[in-house]
């Protein structure tokens, strides 16, 4: 009989974006008309998810949606993608969560958020999925739900011996009862910026970044994503940055989420960290030449090709 492939589990949020095309950003006081309309799924949280299912990972995902027409069509788009949708619940009177997002001519973002049922994603049920958290080889968050929750995931994977890796993103100043249950954390910059104090502009910056969170709450893997410069990964007292693949970009709406969901795939798999964080740096520079967060993940067999 076949090993059972390894298990990935997201908790996180869910969002339904709204995603205007625009040539500038509005000014205060501005109204204009954009070039494109779509309304899209996002939400770091089924991002993240998604782009794993997409590049092969079996996935499970805890979230909260509304129970309204476009939460239901999230859970069984997700569930058809073959992703285990039984930690998704459904909140009646509250809203799917949503964003609302400008994207202007160099393809640079501008985002507004209303967490909707996102914010319900409770402690409580975290526990309630204790199961899927615990079976799971990996645990995926990011910070779109409350602290608390994640928090209460966090300590659960541990207690399994569940590899917890946390994307600190959107940046927010984090407790440390949350980093020192972290094995794996990859801010951007700004989010290393936030939770560190350092700027980092310079590789050494970066360095010095990953030295604070190591010394300071124990996380042993530290990766700060670069943008189009690529990832500097920190770890056993040594840091070097892995460079990421040059390609003419339209839209970077979810780059990190899926860097995310390929980089968790290929550990899954057994690959090697840095050929995880190539593949991860493969499936992300496909997104960011489409527009969309989930409409712009690539496919296993697009980003092969790629990676060819
Ligand atoms: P976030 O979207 O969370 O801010 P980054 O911008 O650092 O994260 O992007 C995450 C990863 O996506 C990068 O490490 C890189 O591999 C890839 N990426 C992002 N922007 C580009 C780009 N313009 N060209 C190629 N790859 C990119």
């Amino acid at each position: 009989m076949a090993a059972a492939q390894p298990k990935l589990t997201v908790l996180g949020s869910i969002n339904v974006d709204h995603l205007l095309q625009v040539d500038a950003f509005p000014r205060p006081g501005e109204t204009l008309t954009a070039n494109q309309y779509d309304i899209v799924g996002g939400g770091k949280g089924a991002n993240q998810a998604v782009a794993a299912t997409k590049l092969g990972a079996n996935v499970s995902m805890i979230g909260c949606v509304g129970k309204d027409a476009i939460g239901s069509q999230f859970v069984a788009d997700f569930s058809a993608m073959g992703m285990d949708v039984s930690g998704i619940e459904a909140i009646e009177g509250a809203a799917t969560g949503l964003a609302m997002i400008y994207v202007d001519a160099n393809g640079e973002n501008n985002i507004g958020i209303w967490p909707g049922a996102n914010a319900l994603l409770t402690k409580a049920k975290a526990a309630e999925h204790q199961s899927l958290i615990q079976d799971a080889d990996l645990l995926l968050m990011q910070l779109e739900s409350p602290i608390e929750t994640l928090i209460e995931a966090a300590k659960l994977a541990k207690a399994a011996a569940t590899q917890v890796i946390l994307n600190p993103a959107p940046a927010k100043a984090l407790p440390e009862e949350l980093l020192e249950h972290v094995d794996m954390l990859t801010p951007n910059e700004t989010e290393a910026e936030l939770l560190t104090g350092i700027k980092v502009e310079t590789l050494e910056d970066a360095q010095r970044a990953a030295n604070k969170l190591h010394s300071d709450y124990g996380i042993k893997q530290v990766l700060i994503t670069l943008g189009k410069r690529g990832v500097w990964l920190s770890q056993d007292g040594q840091g070097q940055q892995i460079e990421g693949f040059s390609v003419e970009a339209k839209d970077t709406t979810a780059a990190g989420d899926t860097f995310h969901g390929g980089l968790v795939t290929a550990l899954l798999e057994g690959k090697p960290l840095i050929d995880a964080i190539v593949f991860g740096q493969g499936a992300a520079a496909l997104s960011v030449t489409q527009m969309g967060a989930q409409s712009s993940i690539p496919s296993r067999q697009q980003t092969e090709q790629f990676l060819a």
